[in-house]
C-alpha cells in the first residue's frame, strides 16, 4: 500500500515510515538474539496492537523461543486508558521459571504493563522484560522500566502497523498521527 492510499487520508502526517520500522525491528531482533540465546524465553504478544510488530520481530530473532498471545482490555475511552486492566485472553501455558518477554505496541501511561508485570511476577516467571515499538515518555503515570523501545514519540494519538482507532488503520504499513477530526466528537 502506498501513502496515497485511501486510509492515509485520515492522517495528519506520517510519523515513522515502514523503512525506519524495518531497520529498528531488525536491530532489536539482533539485540534480543544475543540476550536470549540458550534461554528458551516466552515471547508474549499483547493483542491486538502488537500483532504486526510481534510477527516481524520474532522473525529477526535467531534463537529458539516460544510464542504466546494475551489479550487485555483497559477500561476507558478509545483514545485514553484508565489503568484498570482485564485479561480477555490468557496465555496457553504456565510461565513458572521461564523468561517472559512482553511485546507491546506502545507504552503510554505505563499502567497496562505495570499491571501485567505484577501478574507475571505473581506467576513466578524467572524474569519479565518489556519490549515496545513505541514509547510516549511524556505521558507516563507510573514508574515502569521499559527494557527495549524502538522509537520515542511525542504526545499524539498514532495509528498504523498494528495500532488502531476504533479497530481501523491496523493495516497501514507506516505509523501516522491520526487527524483529530476523526475522533474529536467521540466519547
Ligand atoms: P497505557 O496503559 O500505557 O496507558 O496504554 C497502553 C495502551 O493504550 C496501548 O497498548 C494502546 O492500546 C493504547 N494506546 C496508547 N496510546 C496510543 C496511541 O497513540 N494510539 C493507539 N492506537 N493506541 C494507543
Amino acid at each position: 500500500m502506498d501513502t496515497n492510499a485511501l486510509l492515509y487520508q485520515d492522517l495528519e502526517k506520517v510519523l515513522v515510515t515502514r523503512e525506519e520500522i524495518a531497520k529498528a525491528v531488525k536491530e532489536l531482533g539482533q539485540k534480543l538474539t544475543e540476550k536470549y540465546r540458550g534461554e528458551d524465553p516466552i515471547f508474549v504478544c499483547i493483542l491486538k496492537g502488537a500483532s504486526v510488530f510481534f510477527t516481524d520481530l520474532v522473525r529477526e530473532i535467531d534463537a529458539p523461543l516460544t510464542m504466546d498471545f494475551m489479550m487485555v482490555s483497559s477500561y476507558g475511552s478509545s483514545t485514553k486508558s484508565t489503568g484498570v486492566v482485564k485479561i480477555v485472553k490468557d496465555l496457553d501455558k504456565p510461565v513458572t521459571d521461564r523468561h517472559v518477554v512482553l511485546v507491546e505496541d506502545i507504552v503510554d501511561s505505563g499502567m497496562t504493563l505495570h499491571y501485567l508485570k505484577k501478574v507475571f511476577a505473581n506467576r513466578e516467571a524467572k524474569s519479565v522484560s518489556i519490549v515496545t515499538l513505541l514509547d510516549k515518555p511524556a505521558r507516563r503515570r507510573v514508574d515502569l522500566k521499559v527494557d527495549y523501545s524502538c522509537f520515542n514519540i511525542p504526545d499524539a494519538f498514532v495509528v498504523g502497523y498494528g495500532l488502531d482507532y476504533d479497530e481501523k488503520y491496523r493495516n497501514l504499513p507506516d505509523i501516522g498521527v491520526l487527524h483529530p477530526k476523526i475522533y474529536e466528537n467521540q466519547g
